[in-house]
């Protein structure tokens, strides 16, 4: 599919996202059906204009609709709905992996272990207070379904999942003469034995996590935020100051704009982390120099410059994720910044700082050679105590954007955004 943006602003692309579900959604102002795809975060009504950013209390939970209305209760069984990367550590190499899956969060004999093609099929809703029915919670936990993804190598030391997507999604059932049915096909899924019906029943979510809308005005200076519709940060071009979630409300999120390089056409952002870290020493860059025996003289210096970690902030397939995040890492790139300005072409951060805390684990297994490190790796314990949102400078060159001053290059397909080749 041709990318089909020029110059300040970005369009979605098949890159990346090519299988994101639907939901439908009333406009909370004018009642207005509105589709969204899953990973907005943004709510813009096309009848009203009305603007919202959705902020689940936990995670986004959706449902199917049942075929047809019936007077029987249904009972909605859930599925968790996991998209994102995943890496593992097997002695001191990395393996990685995109995962794009649903599976059942639930054990129930006879039972789909997924749903299939059915999420691309059929539009999704919340599952908000309105849709009436037994929503069931789930008995295997989101961390159990990511540990199953870590490969299952017994040499494997420590896998994680930096999760574009973690959602809930729940499919329609319902009971008829001790037989649980599928309500979409109308199929029998499996005969109820003793105890199976209270055992569903019990099961029953005393909550479904309600979403908060909030406003997209600028919390400081009250003007209309900035951002694509999945972006994670938004950001006011009036005062210069950028926002994320933390519960439900914007709080402020620090960051910066490297002034670097002529011709610069886009910004990139990539989350700059320091963290504290247990087990081994890593705290200065020349420590990382050392653990990764890197090819650069330890100063006085190096000893003294505070270690930080990059990553990515934008969706990106995992090879390139950890491309980047181990070359900013080694080369602790620092420069002056600049203001913001109109025109300012600022690709989207869409991957938010919780998952980027995931990466440096892995930075750190991807970068260190020393071999007596090696086996301390399960037993080091992160803790991310400052960060940092950084859009770094690219210029456009055929079909690469090309890092300024790291010369370092990215393919401009491999971007979910489009950006014009
Ligand atoms: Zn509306
Ligand atoms: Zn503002």
């Amino acid at each position: 599919m041709a990318p089909k943006i020029c110059q300040n602003h970005f369009s979605v692309t098949s890159a990346v996202n090519e299988y994101n579900w639907q939901i439908e959604h009333q406009c909370p102002q004018c009642g207005a059906p509105v589709i969204l795809e899953e990973t907005d975060r943004i709510f813009l009504c096309p009848y009203c204009r009305t603007k919202l950013y959705l902020i689940p209390n936990d995670y986004f939970r959706y449902c199917i609709a049942p075929a047809d209305a019936t007077s029987r209760e249904i009972i909605y069984i859930p599925y968790w709905r996991l998209k994102g990367l995943s890496f593992s550590i097997q002695h001191s190499e990395v393996s990685h992996r995109f995962v794009d899956t649903n599976i059942l969060a639930f054990t129930f004999p006879g039972v789909p272990s997924s749903l299939g093609l059915r999420p691309q099929v059929f539009r999704l809703k919340f599952a908000s207070p309105e849709i009436n029915g037994t929503f069931c919670n789930p008995q295997i936990s989101v961390r159990e379904v990511m540990d199953h993804f870590g490969t299952p190598d017994p040499l494997s030391i420590y896998h994680t999942f930096i999760g574009e997507t973690v959602n809930l999604i729940y499919s329609p059932m319902y009971l008829e003469n001790n037989v649980l049915y599928d309500s979409i096909l109308k199929r029998p899924v499996s005969t109820l034995e003793t105890g199976d019906s209270e055992r569903l029943m019990a099961s029953r979510a005393s909550s479904r996590g309600n979403i908060s809308f909030i406003s997209t005005l600028c919390p400081q200076c009250g003007w209309d935020l900035q951002g694509e519709k999945d972006a994670v940060v938004l950001i006011c071009k009036n005062c210069d100051s950028a926002w994320g979630c933390r519960g439900s409300a914007f709080t402020n999120v620090a960051y910066a704009i490297m002034a670097n390089g002529e011709s610069v056409s886009h910004y990139l952002p990539f989350w700059r982390m320091r963290a504290r870290i247990e087990g081994i020493r890593l705290e200065s860059y020349g420590d990382l120099i050392r653990a990764g025996n890197l090819p650069k003289a330890i100063t006085r210096t190096f000893e003294e410059t505070p270690l930080y970690f990059w990553c990515p902030a934008f969706k990106v397939n995992p090879a390139l994720f950890l491309r980047w995040a181990r070359q900013m890492t080694v080369s602790q790139p620092e420069e002056k910044t600049r203001e913001l300005s109109q025109g300012m072409s600022l690709y989207p951060a869409t991957l938010p700082i919780s998952e980027a805390e995931e990466s440096i684990m892995i930075t750190i297994a991807d970068i260190i050679t020393v071999k007596r490190i090696i086996p301390l790796l399960p037993e080091i314990r992160i803790n991310v105590n400052e960060f940092l949102l950084v859009y770094h400078p690219f210029t456009s060159r055929q079909s690469e954007l090309v890092h300024t001053t790291m010369k370092l290059s990215i393919d401009k397909r491999s971007l979910a955004y489009g950006i014009c080749l």
